[in-house]
């Protein structure tokens, strides 16, 4: 008999100038980036969270805690890969993935393709295993003053 499990992952990182806005290991041509102990990849934290919380391996602030030093400016889709190592040794396959961006700027659709391409390539699955949507916030609280960056993410894990 198959098992299923869904898993739900939320992140949100302030944009400050000077930083390069990252999504997935992709960085995309904005005047303003992720503020961070590590790259700020707020859609590569949120899929770890959720593939976390399927598996109930524990969570990404547990593992690889803000106040190491070892994190600081680290490649969260190397982290991605370690946690999706992790989930898989458990005997987890990926039924899908599906993410939500929320931001004011910049504009994320035109690199859609490139960020799911990201993600199904660090999680071993195919493209269409991933999708993703983005979203404004229509002007509202921080992420409206184009201030904050937010990503929410649901999972299905299968496994035998
Ligand atoms: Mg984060």
């Amino acid at each position: 008999m198959m098992h299923y499990r869904v898993g739900l992952g939320q992140d949100l990182h302030r944009l400050v100038e000077g930083r390069p806005f990252v999504l997935a290991g992709l960085e995309i041509p904005a005047s303003k980036g992720e503020l961070a102990h590590s790259d700020g990849d707020v859609l590569a934290h949120a899929v770890c969270d959720a593939l976390l919380g399927a598996s109930g391996l524990g969570d990404i602030g547990q593992l690889y805690p803000p106040s190491d030093p070892k994190y600081k400016d680290a490649d969260s889709m190397l982290l991605l890969g370690d946690v999706w190592n992790l989930v898989r040794k458990a005997g987890w396959h990926l039924v899908n993935l599906d993410a939500v961006i929320i931001c004011e700027k910049p504009k994320i659709l035109e690199y859609r393709d490139k960020i799911r391409a990201n993600l199904a390539t660090c999680l071993n699955v195919d493209i269409d295993q991933v999708f993703l949507k983005a979203k404004t916030n229509e002007g509202c609280d921080e992420i409206g003053r184009q201030g904050a960056v937010a990503a929410n993410v649901v999972c299905l894990l299968s496994r035998a």
